[in-house]
């Protein structure tokens, strides 16, 4: 798989928002279109864990392209999939003996509805959809069996028993008529007794504790023939029991309680029996998760313009009109497309400097989203991409706080650009949204200085890196190694204010505007106005009042000599070399070490 570690998860916002309590943040909110329960978790888990076998990669954009150009198939299997029941749930359920006589009839309804699922998928013509469709039609026996066991609007609990149909069990039907038969029979008591002893008013009830009784008034108590015990006397009247009676309510009740507990023990045979097809449930189960999940994804490239990726073995990123999934959607139509490059040989690391608010984690972030759509083997919002299989992807995102681990701001970031040092390769793509802001500003520039250095020496590894930073002094690094390259976020000043354009382009920036930013935000004007002045002072005393960069010497400075050093002997031609010449190195070396 794709690694993505938990930072990444979270700082990507691919499941959960980093802030606040609104999904609408996150990845998944917006890509998942998927009409089952089990589509859901499918989509989830490729998201979670996106592959890096091509063949797989390739088979599910192979659905998703086909399902995109049979729209009315797509459709026919959007609606025959909606409100399907979760037949995976339900089968863990009875397997663990925990389901209940409605949970059967969902499955039996799920079952129902899967031959016309298979007939529109055997109908798309793309592999992975006509296998899943000769999957789903894998013979069960469940549904039927449900069916004629399981009372239609059968009872939400098992406790009173009412749920197996009459004609299932031999054994239930006799119980069922001896309780039935008794009740009717009692029901039809009262008129025969009437007859029998002339007693208009004679009641037959029925109570709790004394069970079925004959009721008669007082005034017709000379009437009571000889088979009625007494039983209970009221003040206008008295209960009697008969024989009979007696007979006929205790078979009664005996049917009733044994016909529960036969009714409970047909339940767990009918369990059983489906749990000896789960191996063939599950099967279909999945069939119908993988073409939910897939053409969820034809849906949402349809619906969101996305186009197919190209992926292959190279180490390049190339992203043509790319854009961010997520903001895309929250900023409306006004989002500006824009292209990346990354090829580990000539542009492995770009430096991506530019307004604050300009757009520099939207672009940095879209390369990634981008890259682990197109690994989970959707279509991508972009107009065109082409990239190799990528192994890892890491971040380094803001400043994740773990207070409560007891490890400072800084501490922590430093961890995780530790962890990405060590662990990329030419396979991974690196985001690094600044590094080094939770400390001073000389040794916050000096270690993103030698991040950025250590990740373009060619150690047998060049991890493709996206660099946004408010440093702009790192922007001279390009000059040094011909695979960094910088892009700015354009911006234009209008007067006195500047509009954002959001549009990536060649070059540097040499200017965050944050004292702009500031002033959107509504920082009081005076404290703006003095944080001018104070820029401006800055700007003058370390590099001179007509340039915007910082001073040659303090650059210099930033390399390590040892480089330097290394750089020089290594340009050593020593086969020609003049005594003077030799002489003159050395001291050149030496000047190199005394500058510090
Ligand atoms: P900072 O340096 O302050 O962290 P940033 O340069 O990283 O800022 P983002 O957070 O990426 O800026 O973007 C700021 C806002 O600009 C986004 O929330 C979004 O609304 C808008 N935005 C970013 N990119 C685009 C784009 N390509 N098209 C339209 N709007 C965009």
């Amino acid at each position: 798989t794709l690694f993505l570690d938990q930072e990444t998860l979270r700082n990507l916002e691919i499941f959960e928002p980093l802030r606040g309590n609104t999904d609408e943040t996150t990845l998944i909110y917006h890509i998942d279109r998927t009409k089952t329960a089990a589509g859901g978790r499918e989509l989830r888990d490729w998201l979670m864990r996106p592959s890096r076998k091509m063949s797989v990669i390739e088979e599910r954009l192979d659905s998703v392209e086909t399902f995109t150009e049979n729209k009315s198939g797509l459709r026919r299997l959007r609606d025959s999939l909606t409100g399907m029941p979760d037949i995976e749930r339900v089968l863990s359920r009875i397997v663990t003996g925990k389901a209940a006589p409605r949970e059967l009839l969902a499955l039996a309804t799920a079952l129902e509805r899967i031959p016309e699922i298979a007939e529109i998928c055997s109908g798309i013509n793309a592999g992975a959809i006509t296998r899943a469709a000769s999957d789903m039609n894998t013979p069960v026996e469940a549904g039927r069996l449900i069916e004629q066991s399981i009372v239609l609007d059968c009872p939400a609990h098992m406790r009173d028993g009412g749920f197996i149909r009459y004609g299932f069990d031999p054994e239930l039907d006799r119980l069922i008529d001896d309780s039935e038969g008794g009740k009717n029979w009692i029901a039809a008591l009262q008129e025969t007794e009437r007859e029998r002893t002339g007693i208009p008013t004679l009641k037959v009830g029925f109570n709790k504790v004394f069970g079925y009784f004959i009721e008669v008034s007082r005034i017709h108590q000379d009437k009571v023939p000889d088979d009625y015990t007494a039983k209970q006397t009221l003040v206008n009247s008295q209960r009697y029991i008969t024989q009979v009676l007696k007979e006929r309510e205790s078979r009664i009740l005996t049917a009733e309680s044994r016909r529960v507990e036969l009714e409970r023990e047909i339940f767990s045979r009918i369990c059983a029996d489906i749990a000896i097809e789960s191996a063939s449930l599950r099967k279909i189960a999945s069939a119908i998760a993988h073409v939910d999940t897939l053409s969820s994804l034809a849906d949402l490239a349809l619906e969101k313009d996305y186009c197919r990726p190209e992926m292959n073995t190279s180490l390049d990123l190339v992203i043509t009109g790319g854009r961010h999934p997520v903001v895309e959607n929250l900023s409306g139509t006004n989002f500006i497309p824009n292209d990346l490059v990354l090829r580990p040989d000539e542009r492995q690391l770009l430096i991506i400097t530019g307004p604050n608010m300009g757009g520099k984690s939207t672009y940095i972030r879209q390369a990634a989203l981008v890259s682990i759509l197109a690994h989970m083997g959707s279509f991508v919002p972009a107009a065109r991409v082409e990239m190799g299989i990528m192994d890892r992807i890491f971040t380094r995102v803001g400043s994740s706080d773990n207070l409560a681990r007891g490890q400072s701001t800084f501490l922590v970031e430093m961890a995780e650009t530790a962890r990405i040092l060590h662990g990329c390769t030419s396979r991974s793509l690196v985001l690094l949204d600044e590094i080094g802001r939770g400390t001073s500003t000389l040794d916050g520039l000096s270690i993103a200085w030698a991040v950025t250095e250590y990740l373009v020496e060619d150690k047998g590894r060049r991890p493709k890196t996206l660099f946004a930073t408010h440093y702009h002094e790192l922007t001279d690094l390009s000059a040094r190694f011909g695979r960094i390259q910088n892009v700015r976020i354009a911006v234009k000043e209008w007067g006195d204010s500047i509009v954002f354009m959001y549009h990536v382009e060649e070059g540097k920036s040499d200017r965050s505007y944050g004292i702009h930013v500031a002033q959107l935000a509504g920082l009081p004007s005076s404290v703006v106005e003095r944080a001018g002045e104070i820029l401006e002072m800055l700007e003058r005393d370390t590099s001179g009042p007509d340039t915007g960069a910082i001073s040659t010497e303090r650059q210099m400075s930033l390399f390590h000599p040892a480089d330097e050093l290394r750089d020089k002997i290594n340009s050593l031609e020593t086969d020609h070399l003049t005594p003077i010449q030799a002489l003159e190195f050395l001291s050149g070396l030496k000047d190199i070490i005394s500058r510090d």
